[in-house]
C-alpha cells in the first residue's frame, strides 16, 4: 500500500487578477477545509501571489508559481527568481509546463537548470512532462517521457531529486476536454516511476508523487484517482472556479 500522500494542485496560467484571486480564496477555503486526505495546491500568475499567499495564510493550501529563473538576480528583464518566489509565499513551483516548452522555447536543460534553482532556493518543483499527439500516434510515447525526464533531473544526486514531483501531461490533452484515459494515465505514470527506479533507486521511484493533467474535471477526477500509480492531478481551467476545484480535491 503506498504511502504517498496525493496532491491535487490548480495552475490558473494566465488568468485573474489580484481582486479576483482574493474572491477565490474566500471562496475555496472554506470548501475544502475539511479536506485533510491531499494536499492542495494553487498556482496564481505572478502578480496576484501576494493575494494567494494572504488568501491562504492560516490554511493548508499551498501556493505554487508557474514557471521561474535558474539565476539568482541580474540583468535578465521580466524574469522571477527562485528566491523571490519564495519570499512572496510560494513553496512550490511548476517547472517545465507543456505551454512554455511550445510557445518559449523551453528545453529538457533549461528545465533542469530551473529545477536546479528551485531546489536551491527550498522550493519543491512540479515538473511537466508529456508527450504530443503525433509523437503518441508514432508509438513514441514512452521514449519522449524517459527522454524528458532524463533531461530534466539529469545530474541530481537521490536527495535532491526526492523534494520533486512529476505531472504527466500528455499534450493533446491539455485544454482540448479530451482527458487520458485512467489506463492510458496509469501507463504514462508506470514509465515514469520505472525510470525514477532507475536514475534514482527503488526507494526514490515508490515515494515520488506523480500527477496526472490534461482535462480534468470534477466528474473525471475519481477515476483517475482510483489507479494506485495516480497521486494526483494538476487542473488548468477547472481550477479557476472554486466550486469546481473543490469539488475536484474533495473527490
Ligand atoms: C494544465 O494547465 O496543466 C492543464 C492540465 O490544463 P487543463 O486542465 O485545462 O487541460
Amino acid at each position: 500500500m503506498s504511502t504517498r500522500v496525493p496532491v491535487i494542485a490548480g495552475n490558473w496560467k494566465m488568468y485573474k487578477t489580484p481582486g479576483e484571486t482574493v474572491s477565490f480564496f474566500e471562496q475555496f477555503r472554506p470548501l475544502v477545509e475539511r479536506s485533510t486526505h491531499c494536499e492542495v495546491i494553487i498556482a496564481p500568475p505572478f502578480p496576484c501571489l501576494p493575494a494567494a499567499a494572504e488568501g491562504a495564510r492560516g490554511s493548508r493550501i499551498h501556493i505554487a508559481a508557474q514557471n521561474l529563473h535558474w539565476e539568482k538576480e541580474g540583468a535578465y528583464t521580466g524574469e522571477v527568481s527562485a528566491g523571490m518566489l519564495a519570499a512572496a509565499g510560494c513553496t512550490y513551483v511548476i517547472v517545465g509546463h507543456s505551454e512554455r516548452r511550445q510557445y518559449f522555447g523551453e528545453t529538457d536543460q533549461t528545465v533542469n537548470r530551473r529545477v536546479r534553482a528551485a531546489l536551491g532556493a527550498g522550493l519543491q518543483p512540479i515538473v511537466c512532462v508529456g508527450e504530443r499527439l503525433e509523437q503518441r500516434e508514432a508509438g513514441e510515447t514512452d521514449s519522449v517521457l524517459i527522454q524528458q525526464f532524463e533531461g530534466a533531473f539529469a545530474g541530481l544526486t537521490p536527495e535532491q531529486f526526492s523534494p520533486i514531483l512529476v505531472a504527466y501531461e500528455p499534450v493533446w490533452a491539455i485544454g482540448t476536454g479530451r482527458t487520458a484515459t485512467p489506463e492510458i494515465a496509469a501507463q504514462a505514470h508506470r514509465v515514469i516511476r520505472g525510470r525514477a527506479a532507475r536514475c534514482f533507486g527503488a526507494a526514490a521511484a515508490e515515494s515520488l508523487r506523480i500527477l496526472y493533467g490534461g482535462s480534468v474535471k470534477p466528474d473525471n477526477i475519481k477515476g483517475l484517482m482510483d489507479r494506485p500509480d495516480i497521486d494526483g492531478a494538476l487542473v488548468g481551467g477547472a481550477s479557476l472556479d472554486a466550486a469546481s476545484m473543490a469539488s475536484i480535491v474533495n473527490y
